[in-house]
């Protein structure tokens, strides 16, 4: 099976590496962020199964975290950790987007018990829903975002995109779309190919600074995942 990655953001760096080891040892894998900010930013860029976050963090608290990227409709299970109890502390973040809470002093035992409660629940979310950095491609709904925006695609479209980020960064070419998206052999004298990318690009990628979609001259397309 799968190993589940879970991100810790959390400051208190005896904290975050007592919870990096409990959850290492259930068979987890885990990454730390020690500031907001830069939990924000692993958010963004890869994907976790579940994210646990304290709430008073450097940079950026963690409420605010949760709010940005809870707006660009990333859905991934956040357990709250913090050492305010307070009733109304509780309920924002429930309500900013959290999906569990744990009020500082807690049992680890607890905590391994929330995570998997969490990761159950989700799993079969989990796998519906595709991510490459804004763009996120909600594989039963078959509906696209891109940050906040939603973006409508015809079913072919969708396939499209679809084959390009399951093929993320690998030179694809004309006729291997062809096959693969229409199930026929390519046609030298069609530009089907080219019409159908150049209506995904207008959709994914025109009026964003970053672009998804890269021609190759005389080759066909490469669906580029990282930052350009
Ligand atoms: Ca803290």
């Amino acid at each position: 099976m799968l190993k589940s990655n879970i991100l810790i953001i959390e400051d208190e760096k005896k904290l975050s590496s007592l919870l990096s080891r409990a959850l290492t040892q259930e068979g987890y894998s885990i990454d730390i962020a020690l500031d907001g900010l830069t939990g924000e930013k692993k958010v963004l860029s890869d994907n976790f199964h579940l994210i646990i976050i304290d709430v008073m963090l450097p940079h950026k608290d963690g409420l605010s975290v949760i709010s940005s990227f809870r707006a660009i409709h990333i859905n991934t299970p956040v357990l709250i950790i913090t050492a305010k109890g307070e009733i109304e502390d509780r309920i924002k973040g429930l309500d900013i987007g959290g999906d569990d809470y744990l009020v500082k002093p807690f049992a680890i035992s607890e905590l391994l018990a929330r995570v998997r409660s969490l990761l159950r629940r989700s799993s079969s979310t989990v796998q519906k829903t595709i991510r490459v950095q804004d763009l996120t491609l909600d594989l039963v709904k078959r509906k696209v975002s891109r940050g906040k925006n939603f973006i409508d695609l015809s079913s072919r479209e969708f396939a499209l995109l679809e084959y390009f980020i399951t093929n993320k960064d690998k030179i694809i070419t004309r006729s291997t779309l062809c096959e693969h998206i229409w199930n026929y052999n390519f046609d030298t004298g069609t530009n089907l190919v080219d019409v159908y990318v150049n209506h995904l690009r207008n959709k994914i990628d025109i009026g964003y600074k970053n672009k998804f979609l890269k021609t190759i001259r005389g080759v066909g397309y490469q669906f580029v995942s990282k930052l350009n």
